[in-house]
């Protein structure tokens, strides 16, 4: 089988939002109905699954390069086609190239002034159309990619997403309303987000707002782990706390988790976040000898 042929449509930057100055920020892009392909206009089709991610290419401030990076997209591509909403953070690690420069005043002012940021799309010749380029459709551990709308319905998910791992969840929870949460079944949605303070949390009262609209299918438990107001009514420190003895095996608390969802084995557990974190909330679970319905996650 043939490759589709890649394309790379530049596409407006039409958001810029910034929660956490210089760490965490929100930003869309929007791509044009058409785009010309050997001198014809050819329509651009945007059929992303939740869940899934798109590919870009930032610009990098270290290797001074534009390069190939991917994000998840965290808004619907039937509510809003073609526009590419995603949050991303400055990862500070040393060999860190793309993330600071999302975070940076010339972002800003390339989207003040009409800028652009080039969005891979696939060329379908025989349908003659461009579509948006997702990571994967695969419904797998490794990914998180929804499942179809006849499983998750029936479903109690519980997804575990640290500081921007929200995104493809979001993505699920937009889905979801726009479908009411699978109406009259009985599949629910716990979202616990972890964010070290309280400028992090994103879509905060929108998801809270959303609890209070659907509570027999939605919840959200915001969870602050360095500051917090003194009337901060929800979580408060790490939900998976690691205790290490020298020289003794590592031990995971995961009762503050289990505090907020206690069926832990009832449920199908997602998680999106860094993989140190996916692994010590695996031995957690190991440790408790709860073994959810199935675990899905991403870390990147
Ligand atoms: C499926 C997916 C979804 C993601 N979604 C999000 C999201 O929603 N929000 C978010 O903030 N981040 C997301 N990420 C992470 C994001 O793509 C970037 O990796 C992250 O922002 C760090 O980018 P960086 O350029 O600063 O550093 P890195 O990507 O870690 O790159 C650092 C250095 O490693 C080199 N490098 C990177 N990749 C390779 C490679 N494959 N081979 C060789 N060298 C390499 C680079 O050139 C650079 O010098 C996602 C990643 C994946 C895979």
């Amino acid at each position: 089988m043939t490759r589709p042929r890649e394309l790379f449509v530049p596409a407006r930057i039409s958001h810029v939002e910034t929660y956490d100055p210089g760490e965490v920020r929100k930003v869309a892009f929007t791509l044009p109905e058409t785009f010309e392909v050997d001198g014809r206009p050819v329509p651009i089709r945007d059929r992303m699954h939740p869940g899934s991610a798109f590919l870009v290419k930032p610009f990098g401030v270290r290797t001074q390069k534009y390069r190939r990076r991917m994000y998840t997209r965290s808004n619907c591509s039937d509510e809003s086609p073609r526009v590419l909403e995603t949050i991303i953070n400055d990862t500070h690690k040393e060999k860190a190239d793309t993330s600071p420069w999302w975070q940076t005043d010339d972002l800003v002012q390339r989207s003040r002034t009409g800028g652009s940021v080039d969005v891979c799309v696939n060329y379908d010749e025989t349908r003659s159309e461009l579509v948006v380029y997702q990571n994967t459709q695969t419904v797998d551990p490794t990914t998180l990619v929804l499942e179809a709308d006849h499983e998750w319905r029936s479903m109690r998910i519980v997804a575990v997403a640290l500081s921007t791992g929200i995104t493809p969840f979001l993505a699920y929870v937009r889905y979801m309303k726009s479908r009411a949460f699978g109406g009259t079944a009985d599949g629910h949605f716990s979202l616990i987000v972890s964010v070290k303070k309280p400028r992090q949390l994103m879509e905060h009262q929108a998801l809270l707002d959303l609890s209070q609209e659907f509570p027999q299918h939605f919840s959200y438990h915001p969870v602050l782990t360095r500051e917090w107001p003194e009337d901060w009514a929800h979580g408060k420190g790490r939900i998976v706390r690691v205790l290490t003895d020298e020289g003794q095996e590592t031990r995971v608390n995961l009762a503050p988790l289990i505090a907020l969802e206690p069926n832990l084995s009832q449920c199908h557990v997602r998680f999106c976040g860094n993989a140190l974190a996916k692994d010590q909330l695996v031995l957690g679970l190991e440790q408790a000898q709860l073994a959810p319905l199935s675990f899905r996650c991403e870390t990147w």
